[in-house]
């Protein structure tokens, strides 16, 4: 007889790597915004471009803001725009259906740089 009660399975995790598989390839230079850090770098990247309206230096640029209400962005990495909807600066990204997709760090911040600046683009 064999008893399964004294093995004790968080005993041998000599693998914790969790590796993700995923059928996602994500192309090298057109990583999907999916999170609220990459929005946030796209931000700080279409903040500091030249041309603002540029779909080839920027990841997102920005098609309409309308503050607390909701922000109408392109997004170049899937050809579409986005419209995140910010009720109250609470940010949803209508497109992702999420609260935390890189849409909506991207709103996060044009909120911010709104509250802080008294615009979005000077
Ligand atoms: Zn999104």
């Amino acid at each position: 007889m064999i008893d399964f009660t004294k093995e004790d399975p968080t005993k041998d995790s000599s693998s914790k790597k969790s590796v993700e598989k995923g059928g996602r390839s994500i192309p090298r230079l057109t990583a999907h915004l999916d999170t609220l850090d990459q929005g946030m770098e796209a931000f700080m990247q279409w903040l500091r471009s030249e041309n603002k309206m540029s779909n080839t230096s920027n990841l997102i640029t920005l098609k309409e803001f309308v503050h607390t209400k909701y922000s109408v962005l392109y997004d170049n990495t899937i050809g579409k725009n986005v419209t995140v909807e910010t009720p109250n600066g609470v940010p949803f990204c209508k497109s992702c259906n999420a609260d935390d997709c890189g849409h909506v760090g991207f709103a996060i911040l044009l909120e911010q740089k709104y509250e802080t600046d008294g615009s979005v683009a000077e």
